[in-house]
């Protein structure tokens, strides 16, 4: 069979294929970047509502205005984005498509994009499939994997139309410093590139605050949603904003020629996401998933291997003597735990692997450890 030949610039998601080969009776899941909480009942009640109330047709392509109305509200109030406005703002199937829309409409066939290494494995596949070229930009365990002076002098011998930030960031956790946003900013500014902010574990943070460069810089395309903070993985509905608004509209007509708008139903339900009672649903999700994440980097550095403390989001990403971290991963899965292999998360992820507590109650990861444990001895 003959496919187009941009097929061959596209990749498998190494995060769905581990989380696959997880779902095997008896094998102990921390692939997926997921939580194992519910959604908020306000959320699921408002959606009731919304299809009881015959919500169930095409929205305008850019959200329905009552939903872009509060994310805009919130992008002022919470991260001091000035000058948003529901017109400057696109409610779409999950954070990925927005992704997706932002890297289509900016990048040509040959442009650089410039993303930290490691990041999330999909960023450089939707780079790919737009045709441009990744520049990556090394951060370090022993840094914490904060963006130091090796990322810097990559970023400003590279020529970017686009640079990716991620804080807190898949996978290493990390949570970004204001001035190391603030840095990375001004040298966008400066080599007047695109940034884009994706903030998706913003409410996922255990030390250290979050900072969105959306407020310092008006070529940052800020990408958010409801997936990781309200677990809504399966509701497929996020958001983007930009202080541009015709990259906004551009993105739109995207979104217009392919998935039209974000399902109707849960538009309506993600309005009550603004509601008191989500956000305190989030709070006592956070407490416990610090809690996993306590006991896991206790855990872990009971066993011999180099484990940053995550700061943010809900992933461990240790560091093991084993070089081959997809042979390693393989071999766990064998042993009955799943993880993902760090090496499609950037060069810099060689040899590490990803362990997600989002889904897992601490008597799991206590198993899951064991496990590990027996196979690296
Ligand atoms: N960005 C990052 C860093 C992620 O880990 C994910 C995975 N959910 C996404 C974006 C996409 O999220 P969504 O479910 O909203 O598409
Ligand atoms: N972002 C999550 C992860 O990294 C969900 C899967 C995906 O979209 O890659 O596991």
């Amino acid at each position: 069979m003959e496919y187009a030949k941009r097929m061959t610039r596209i990749k498998e998601s190494t995060t769905f294929k581990y989380s696959a080969l997880a779902r095997k009776p008896g094998v102990i899941d921390l692939t997926i970047g997921r939580t194992n909480y519910d959604t908020p009942k306000a959320i699921k009640d408002a959606t009731k509502k919304a299809l009881d109330e015959g919500k169930v047709h095409y929205t305008p392509t850019k959200g329905i205005p009552e939903l872009r109305e509060r994310i805009a509200e919130k992008l002022i109030a919470v991260n001091g984005i000035e000058g948003i406005d529901k017109e400057k703002v696109l409610v779409s199937a999950g954070a990925k498509q927005l992704i997706f829309e932002a890297v289509l409409a900016t990048v040509n066939e040959g442009d650089t994009v410039a993303i930290p290494d490691p990041s999330w494995v999909s960023y450089e596949s939707i780079v790919e499939f737009a045709g441009g070229m990744v520049d990556w930009l090394p951060t370090y365990p022993e840094e914490g994997f904060i963006p130091g002076e090796r990322f810097f002098s990559a970023l400003e011998n590279s020529m970017p139309k686009l640079i990716f930030l991620n804080s807190p960031n898949n996978p290493t956790g990390a949570v970004y410093p204001k001035k190391v946003i603030k840095r990375i900013a001004d040298i966008a500014a400066r080599k007047n590139a695109w940034l884009v902010s994706d903030e998706i574990y913003e409410e996922l943070i255990y030390e250290g605050e979050h900072f969105s460069a959306g407020s310092i810089y008006d070529k940052c395309i800020v990408v958010n949603g409801y997936s990781k903070n309200l677990s809504m993985t399966g509701w497929r509905l996020g958001y983007a904003a930009c202080r541009d608004k015709e990259i906004i509209d551009k993105m739109n007509m995207i979104q217009e020629q392919s998935v039209s708008c974000a399902t109707s139903f849960a538009q309506y339900g993600a309005v009550a996401a603004y509601g008191k009672d989500a956000g305190k649903e989030t709070a006592t999700m956070r407490e416990d998933l610090r809690k996993r994440r306590d006991y896991l980097i206790g855990r872990l550095e009971d066993l011999d291997v180099v484990c940053v403390k995550p700061s943010g989001a809900f992933y461990a990403f240790p560091s093991f003597k084993e070089d081959d971290d997809i042979k390693l991963a393989d071999k766990l899965i064998e042993n009955g735990v799943a993880t993902v292999p760090g090496s499609p998360f950037g060069s810099k992820g060689k040899g590490c692997l990803r362990l997600s507590y989002g889904a897992s109650k601490i008597e799991e990861l206590e198993e899951a450890v064991k496990r590990i444990e027996r196979t690296i001895q």
